[in-house]
């Protein structure tokens, strides 16, 4: 599997005439390799040259940690008094065009600008994001595997088994972590939990209020599974009965939501997904409330490509998945978000999360 990515990874090295690939921490390392480098003060760093052997550079200690890929690439451990930075050097030569990846750690990429005097440096994801981005079957069902866990904990909520009232934001949002970890994750990576007006804020950080009754209470986890891949859903759950009008905005919202979902087929540009679900927004007058995106890819990390997003004309092509995710925010009263995790396939979009979008009516 690794020898047929690093393939493909070369053949799209080809295409963008780049040289030489240099990948530190993040999920383009494991993708590669199946190692994923500590975000450490030492360097670790994968050399792929256009043709040649590929080089796994890491710290010493970090050695054992390293699973051979026979094929893929040879580890060349450093000690501590050797020049990490020298050695990835060397093993570059002499290239034109330098590909880092994103997430490396400035301090290394501009001691690699001193000793490689490039003309041309261009960042990895413009290699990785594409290839990452179109999951194979079995990245399909690690996903799957992954948002099966959270609905689990979704389906604790809307059950009312995990209780609101009367609790922080904070005690919540813990529990909601403790049972994504029981069901099977291996690290929590967020769990907002925003009730009442905190609803109106889109990334809001579950604090000390204690929720009312008669709330929106907007909830949006997940997780990181053993193998690595990402869940990520939203829930919206209320304290007793919903007023009216934030029952119209939340109908407004599942509808806009159900159709982005429809709409997210082969051959579709991601931004006509995006526009979808807000041409149904803006027409129910909530337009300016719906203050981002409808989704983000989801793999090795929570959020990577392909994005949903207006001025993104890339098609979706069957391995895509992303989450579409529309919101709708009345700044200083309530807000709400429903949020999938969907595959694009040739038979029509998977929606992963199974779990009803309905705004469950929990117990005051
Ligand atoms: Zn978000
Ligand atoms: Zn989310
Ligand atoms: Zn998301």
């Amino acid at each position: 599997m690794y020898a047929e990515r690093l393939a493909r990874t070369r053949d799209r090295m080809g295409e963008l005439d780049i040289d030489v690939l240099l990948l530190s921490v993040g999920a383009d390392l494991p993708w590669l390799t199946g190692y994923r480098a500590m975000p450490l003060e030492r360097l670790t760093m994968l050399v792929v040259p256009a043709e040649g052997d590929v080089t796994l550079v890491v710290p010493r200690l970090e050695a054992a940690r390293v699973v051979d890929q026979p094929g893929v690439f040879t580890v060349s451990a450093w000690e501590e008094t050797h020049d990490p930075v020298a050695l990835v050097a060397g093993l570059a030569g002499s290239p034109g065009t330098v590909a880092v990846g994103d997430r490396t750690w400035a301090r290394f990429v501009v001691e690699l600008q001193a000793l490689l005097p490039s003309p041309r440096w261009l960042p990895a994801g413009l290699v990785m994001g594409p290839l990452r981005a179109v999951k194979d079957p079995f990245e399909v069902a690690s996903l799957r595997r992954a948002s099966a866990a959270a609905d689990r904990v979704a389906a604790q909520l809307q059950g009312g088994e995990i209780s609101l009232v009367g609790r922080t934001e904070a005690e919540v949002s813990a529990e909601l972590g403790r049972r994504l970890l029981a069901e099977g994750h291996a690290r929590v990576n967020f769990a907002i939990v925003a009730a009442g007006p905190h609803a109106a804020s889109p990334h809001h950080d579950a604090g000390p209020r204690v929720i009312q009754a008669g709330e929106m209470v907007l909830c949006d986890f997940g997780g990181t599974m053993p193998d690595g891949y990402c869940s990520d859903i939203t829930r919206c759950v209320h304290t007793g009965r919903p007023s009216p009008e934030l029952r119209h905005l939340y109908e407004v919202l599942e509808g806009a939501q159900a159709a982005a979902v429809d709409a997210a087929v082969v051959g579709t540009p991601c931004q006509d997904v995006d526009a979808v679900a807000r041409r149904l927004i803006t027409e129910a007058g909530y337009g300016e409330a719906f203050v981002h995106r409808t989704g983000h890819g989801i793999g090795l990390d929570e959020h990577e490509d392909p994005y949903l997003v207006g001025g993104n004309g890339e098609a979706l092509v069957a391995g895509h998945a992303f989450s579409i995710e529309p919101g709708i925010y009345l700044e200083g009263r309530f807000g709400a978000r429903i949020e999938d995790i969907v595959v694009a396939t040739e038979a029509g979009p998977e929606p992963l999360n199974q779990v009803p979008h309905g705004l469950a009516v929990v117990e005051a």
